[in-house]
């Protein structure tokens, strides 16, 4: 355990990330120490299967000795460079070529960011840019959906349609418009089949982009699985209807694949799960496997073509990071891709996907307290209510949610709350046995806060 003034030194110095600051200073950090696949331990040295890779980042687990390697060779070769004014290095061009292989989208470009807040915001930037160098500047404003999460900068958060990324921060703006979130579970009216629910989402936003005028529209932003918002999986034909209203009014669609992208859904990417081609998505997290910061956006050729031509005009295009397609970051997230291929990321998501989800439904879908289990490939998400017949929710003061994550914790698995969604998103390397333990201590959990 750590000394006590160290985890002292966190409750009184450390401003954490989307946590409530008043009660970590009662509460203190709950401290990892280290990693064994997809196990971690804490400072105690109590251990855990990671059932959350993280946030939704691990999917090689947390000490994964080839991505070691790969970073440690590149320090030693070249640990800085950066890709500003035609500037490249080997291990970011070994990456692009990789990224390109399975691009859904082909020819295309690739920008790289250093986290997914960068690669939105840059997805926007491109979008803007693309709309200008067609003469259509006035096409500004930016569709999102209410529920979504795409991150923490100033853009990220007002793409998010989350209430307390905007509560107390006064980020509301005009100029983006939230659709209704695609779960029919909470959204659908009552008797309404999947198909009608699909088709009544699409007229309302097809109304909502008649009245905000379609020229005044730069582009929609979309997760193919909505993850922090609460594991949601849209209706079938959603994603395809949703294209060709969008191709109608002359709107890019942008995919956020920082969660789904690199196998999850159970296809190298969620469009593809979801059988819709992008005009340009956003990856990081799996990148990675999350053990470095990096991110990118692969642009397709018709937008690029535009934006090249606009940026040749404007000598020069005004976008990019420091540490855009560093060397260090870029070998880790190569290494990451050709480990996912030997693998087989894709194969392993449906798999063990099918088998978590047949697990889930068999200890979870006739107990009082779940509402709905839900997700696709090796995402799932499980909702508890107070009552299954009315749907209704628990009061959110009772922060059931929460007692359950704790209650996991105390049963030795990791699973993240969201309200009272708890999230499943194993590493890939997870085995069969490992998920039957992480669903029974889920369930032991859930019924220890009854
Ligand atoms: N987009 C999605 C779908 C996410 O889940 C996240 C983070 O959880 C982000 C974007 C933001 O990524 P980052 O925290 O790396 O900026």
């Amino acid at each position: 355990m750590l000394h006590n003034s160290a985890r002292a030194i966190d409750m009184s110095l450390h401003l954490h990330s989307q946590t409530d600051p008043r009660r970590h200073e009662q509460e203190g950090p709950f401290v990892i120490s280290s990693g064994d696949g997809v196990h971690v331990h804490d400072d105690t040295g109590k251990r855990y299967i990671e059932g959350m890779a993280g946030l939704w980042t691990a999917s090689l687990g947390f000490n994964d000795a080839r991505l070691a390697a790969a970073a440690g060779a590149q320090f030693a070769r070249l640990a800085n460079y950066h890709t500003f004014n035609h500037r490249s290095n080997e291990a970011c061009i070994d990456l692009m070529e990789q990224i390109a292989a399975i691009s859904p989208l082909a020819p295309c470009k690739i920008f790289f960011a250093n986290s997914g807040s960068e690669a939105n915001d840059s997805m926007i930037r491109l979008a803007w840019y693309y709309q200008a160098a067609r003469g259509m500047p006035h096409k500004r404003r930016i569709i999102s959906r209410q529920g979504a999460f795409h991150g923490s900068t100033v853009m990220g958060a007002l793409l998010s349609g989350l209430p307390h990324m905007h509560r107390s921060f006064g980020t509301n703006s005009d100029d983006i418009l939230y659709a209704t979130k695609p779960h029919l579970y909470r959204e659908g009216h009552e008797g309404e089949s999947e198909d009608d629910f699909a088709d009544r989402l699409i007229h309302e936003l097809e109304a909502m982009i008649l009245k905000a005028g379609p020229d005044t529209i730069a582009a929609m932003i979309a997760e193919p699985v909505m993850a922090a918002g609460g594991v949601i999986v849209p209706p079938r034909d959603y994603f395809a209807r949703l294209r060709q209203l969008l191709d109608r009014h002359d709107i890019l669609l942008l995919a956020d694949e920082v969660v789904c992208g690199f196998g999850r859904t159970g296809n190298w990417f969620g469009s593809q799960t979801f059988d819709f081609v992008p005009d340009m998505f956003s990856v990081a997290k799996g990148l990675s496997s999350g053990y470095l910061p990096i991110a990118a956006v692969v642009v397709s050729d018709r937008l690029y073509q535009a934006i090249a031509d606009e940026g040749h005009r404007n000598g020069g295009f005004g976008h990019g990071f420091t540490y855009s397609g560093h060397p260090v970051t870029s070998a880790v997230a190569a290494e990451a891709l050709r480990i996912y291929h030997e693998i087989d990321v894709v194969g392993r998501a449906r798999a063990l996907g099918s088998h978590m989800h047949a697990a889930l439904h068999e200890a979870l879908a006739d107990h009082p307290m779940v509402g709905e289990i839900r997700g696709v490939g090796l995402i799932a998400g499980v909702e508890l209510v107070a009552d299954r017949r009315t749907r209704q929710s628990f009061p959110a003061e009772a922060k059931v949610g929460a007692q359950v994550e704790r209650a996991c914790r105390a049963r030795g698995i990791i699973l993240r709350n969201m309200g009272d969604v708890l999230a499943l998103c194993p590493p890939y390397i997870v085995e069969p046995e490992q998920l039957d333990e992480l669903v029974h201590a889920l369930a032991l959990a859930i019924e220890d806060t009854r």
